[in-house]
């Protein structure tokens, strides 16, 4: 018999924090999720969902606040799905996301000891997203609706300014809804697979101040250009208006095809003094100040002098490759993806960086060939990897290529810590581990982190 059925109110505390933010608390014994709770507050909920051994709640009052809660700035955080702990006070946010690192080198790499460096925040956690996607739509009474899904669905949230995103977003915004009013441009429909314009991407060149707007649609073309187009110029610092066609009927927001209707296809902003073109369907880190400081600390780990030959990868569109290249003898940076190898190749020629070398392929493939056939020395090597971490027998191939130096940047702990298990459990050793913020008022954290091989005993 469980201890709560769907439906029950209860009072709970809660204790603790899951992975994607949400509080956890106890009910004589029984676990129970609840979004929107922080550790410290005594909280009515409901329950929602009641499996055998845990359940999910829904918040419907804090009895009593933690002393760490706030009243989030944007009055729709509770039901967006962009931001999860808003409602924490942001130095509390960031000793959260250190903990995490840490609970994770404990828990899954079972190290104990490991001097966590205080993480890198950000000085001001607001307005810092240089890429924002609005999801076009129509609500239950038929009017038109612009702004975020709502947690794990695809209900939009209607809203004109977003707390995080770039400031520009909002004259942006209030334009659009205009246009589409006034010149009756047809509200995608997802699940009918009609109506015209689905999603509108804003990028904006964070020290350039250049804007894009890109109008994903499902159709060739859309009406009233002439109109749309003046509306959007009048924005300052309008650089870039595209329309992205993508006529499938699927989840993913951006088609293949770009059509440019006024300016240049891309926009240019830079991280630190180098600089990088920016097209709609670029990879480009969302958080440039951040940015600069996550490229600095690997840099600074991985302590160059002009003589190194380093791997870069993961290195998408070569970013730390090219921040590397600056104090290195030679970079390779190797990405699956070939549009990314292609941008870098570009933004290496925009800098007139010579010292690197992009392969297009998978790290755990390239890495081990080139190392085979051309005797291609490493003595750093650098890995991004996304969430799920490095394929092991890249680690196998780090291994035997034995480099003086491993960078590891993550935005997984917890593939960061089993990564991290596997290296140091024969060679190498864990030397420095900085967690950097890039993504307040979010559960994500990143991390990067130094290790050196073990001096022969
Ligand atoms: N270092 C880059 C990007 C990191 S994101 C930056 O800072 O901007 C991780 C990248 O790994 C993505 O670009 C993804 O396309 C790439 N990737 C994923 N699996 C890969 C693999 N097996 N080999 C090489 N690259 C891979």
């Amino acid at each position: 018999m469980n201890m709560v059925k769907k439906n029950d109110q209860i009072v709970i505390e809660i204790e603790d924090i899951g992975t994607n933010g949400e509080g956890i608390g106890k009910y004589k014994g029984y676990t129970l999720f609840v979004n929107n709770t922080i550790i410290g507050d005594k909280a009515l909920v409901k329950v929602m969902k009641a499996g055998k051994s845990y359940g999910y709640a829904r918040l419907v009052e804090i009895i009593r606040p933690s002393e760490n809660r706030v009243i989030p700035r944007c009055p729709i955080a509770d039901k967006c799905g962009g931001c999860q702990i808003m409602h924490m006070d942001y130095s509390k946010q960031l000793v959260y996301k250190e903990d995490k690192v840490r609970n994770c080198l404990e828990r899954i790499g079972g190290f104990s000891n490991i001097p966590i460096e205080t993480i890198c925040g950000m000085d001001e956690p607001y307005y810092y997203r240089n890429k924002s996607q609005y999801p076009v739509g129509r609500n239950k009474e038929g009017n038109v609706i612009i702004g975020f899904y709502a947690g794990r669905t695809h209900s939009i949230i209607d809203t004109e300014h977003c707390y995080i995103g770039a400031e520009i977003n909002t004259p942006i915004i209030k334009f659009m809804r205009s246009f589409i009013e006034d010149y009756n441009i047809e509200p995608y429909n997802e699940e009918q697979h009609t109506g015209l314009l689905r999603h509108i991407l804003i990028r904006v060149g964070y020290t350039t101040g250049e804007v894009m707007v890109c109008l994903v649609i499902n159709g060739k073309d859309i009406p009233h250009k002439k109109e749309l187009i003046e509306g959007l110029i009048s924005i300052s610092g309008m650089k870039s208006i595209c329309l992205n066609i993508n006529t499938s009927k699927t989840n993913v927001i951006l088609g293949d095809r770009i059509v440019a209707l006024w300016g240049e296809p891309y926009i240019t902003d830079y991280i630190g003094s180098i600089k990088y073109q920016i097209s709609p369907l670029s990879f480009f880190q969302v958080n440039p100040i951040q940015t600069e400081k996550l490229y600095n600390i690997a840099l600074e780990f991985a302590d160059l002098h002009g003589n190194e030959i380093v791997w870069d990868l993961y290195c998408g569109i070569g970013t730390i490759s090219l921040f590397l290249a600056q104090k290195a003898k030679q970079v390779y940076g190797v990405e699956i993806i070939p549009q990314a190898i292609e941008d870098a190749k570009t933004n290496a020629q925009l800098n007139g960086i010579e010292n690197v070398e992009f392969y297009v392929g998978a790290a755990e493939e390239i890495l081990p060939k080139k190392h085979a056939e051309e005797n291609i020395r490493a003595d750093v090597i650098v890995v991004d990897p996304p969430r799920k971490g490095c394929d092991k027998s890249l680690l196998d191939t780090i291994l035997s290529i034995e480099p003086k130096r491993i960078v590891y940047v993550s935005c997984d702990p917890a593939t960061l810590a089993r990564d991290l298990k596997y290296l140091c459990e024969s060679m190498y050793e864990i030397k420095r581990v900085k967690p950097v913020d890039q993504f307040g008022h979010s559960v994500h954290v990143e991390t990067v982190c130094l290790l050196s091989r073990k001096a022969p005993v």
